[in-house]
C-alpha cells in the first residue's frame, strides 16, 4: 500500500524538522510567506538559497521567472531564472499544450500577458474565444470580465493559474488573487471551480516539474510552505516530505541554522551567520505587489 509522505508541523518540534530538512538532497520552497513577505526577504532566506539546491514553486501569476528573479535581487536574494516554477507562466504553457490552435482570451497583465501574447493565439475583439485564461490580471476591466463570462457561457474552456482568493499583504491586509476573479466568473456562468483546469498548487504539476529540474526523487526532496491548503496538499500529491514554515509553522531561520546541509552547495561564507539587517529582516528590499 502506498504510504503518505512525511508532514512536519510546528507541533512535531524543531529537532524533527531539522532532521528531515538536513537529510533532503534538495529543497522545494514556496515563495510568499516563506522566503518573502511583502517583497522583503525573510531571515534565513539568503542562507537557504546560498547553501542548498533549491527550486522555487509559487502560485504567482503576476510575475514571470525573469521579473521575479529581479524582485529577489531587489530583496538581496540570489536566484536563477531557471529555478522558478510559477503558476502564471505554467498556465500559459498549459493552454498552449492542452488547447492547441484555440483562440484565447487572456485575463492577465504585465509580463504574464506579454508571455501569453508571444505563445498563444489571442482572440480578436470580434472573435468568440475557445479558451479563457485566468491569471491575476491587475488591469481587469468590467468589459473584460463580461467578455470572459460570455465566452464561458458559450462553452469556452477555462484555465485557472491558481485557486487562491487572496495572498497576504503588509499590515494584515490582503491582495486580491486569481481565484477571486474566477469566483466572480464562475458565479456569472454557473460553473464550479472543478470546471476549470487549475495549474497552480494544490495541483502537484509545478512540484513535479521542480523535482525533474532538481533531478531528485520525490522522497529525496523536502517542500517548505506556509499554506497547508495549497503547499502541503501539492507536496503530498507529488510524494514530497513537507515542513510547515512561516505563519503558524517554524521560522525559516531556526530551520536553516540548525539543519545539517546534506544537499548543500559548499562555498565561501557558508559557515557564517545569517545576514540579518538590524531590523531583523535579511537585507530588506522594496515592498512589492505580487
Ligand atoms: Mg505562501
Amino acid at each position: 500500500m502506498k504510504t503518505s509522505p512525511i508532514q512536519i508541523l510546528a507541533a512535531d518540534g524543531i529537532d524533527r524538522a531539522r532532521q528531515v530538512f538536513g537529510a533532503a538532497r534538495a529543497v522545494i520552497s514556496d515563495i510568499d510567506g516563506v522566503l518573502l513577505v511583502s517583497g522583503r526577504a525573510v531571515p534565513g532566506a539568503g542562507a537557504l538559497l546560498r547553501r542548498r539546491r533549491c527550486a522555487l514553486v509559487s502560485n504567482n501569476s503576476t510575475h514571470t521567472a525573469r521579473t521575479l528573479r529581479d524582485v529577489f535581487a531587489g530583496a538581496g536574494l540570489a536566484a536563477r531564472e531557471q529555478d522558478f516554477f510559477l503558476a502564471g507562466e505554467a498556465a500559459v504553457r498549459a493552454v498552449h499544450e492542452r488547447f492547441p490552435g484555440k483562440s484565447v482570451l487572456a485575463l492577465a497583465s504585465g509580463e504574464v500577458l506579454a508571455c501569453a501574447r508571444r505563445t498563444l493565439p489571442l482572440a480578436g475583439a470580434d472573435e468568440t474565444p475557445g479558451v479563457v485564461l485566468v491569471c491575476r490580471d491587475e488591469t481587469l476591466t468590467f468589459e473584460k470580465l463580461q467578455r470572459a463570462v460570455n465566452a464561458l457561457r458559450a462553452g469556452a474552456a477555462a484555465v485557472l493559474a491558481n485557486p487562491d482568493l487572496t495572498h497576504p499583504a503588509a499590515g494584515g491586509r490582503v491582495h486580491l488573487e486569481t481565484g477571486a476573479i474566477w469566483a466572480l466568473l464562475a458565479a456569472a456562468c454557473r460553473r464550479t471551480q472543478e470546471a476549470a483546469l487549475v495549474v497552480g498548487k494544490p495541483c502537484p504539476d509545478l512540484v513535479r516539474q521542480a523535482l525533474e529540474h532538481l533531478a531528485v526523487a520525490a522522497h529525496e526532496a523536502v517542500f517548505l510552505g506556509d499554506t497547508l491548503q495549497t503547499d502541503a496538499r501539492a507536496a503530498a500529491a507529488a510524494g514530497v516530505p513537507f515542513i510547515h514554515v512561516g505563519g503558524e509553522g517554524f521560522a525559516l531561520s531556526e530551520l536553516v541554522e540548525g539543519g545539517s546541509m546534506a544537499g548543500g552547495l559548499p562555498g565561501p561564507g557558508d559557515d557564517g551567520p545569517l545576514d540579518e539587517a538590524p531590523d531583523g529582516s535579511e537585507r530588506g528590499g522594496k515592498p512589492h505587489d505580487h
